[in-house]
């Protein structure tokens, strides 16, 4: 099942750092507010999730990796 970042547009301002980030063009900006999914072709790099100042963007699928 193809997985994508999640979008909370409540916290969403539009500013497009995240469209701006992603080097797959896979987000989209819609009537200036709102960042969506725009491609299936999302490698999960999370680039989005750093860049994104409110916090709008996740990447529940990230995998971290804790050094024990
Ligand atoms: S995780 Fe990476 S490839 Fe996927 S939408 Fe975000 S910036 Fe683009
Ligand atoms: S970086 Fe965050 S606030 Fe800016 S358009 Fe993307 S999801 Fe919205």
């Amino acid at each position: 099942m193809f997985e994508s970042p999640v979008i909370d547009p409540g916290k969403c301002d539009g500013c497009g750092l995240c469209v701006t980030v992603c080097h797959l063009d896979g987000l989209a900006l819609v009537a200036g507010t709102v960042a969506i999914i725009a491609t299936t072709e999302c490698d999960w790099c999370a680039d989005c999730e750093v860049v994104c100042p409110t916090g709008a963007i996740t990447c529940p699928f990230e995998i971290v990796v804790l050094e024990c």
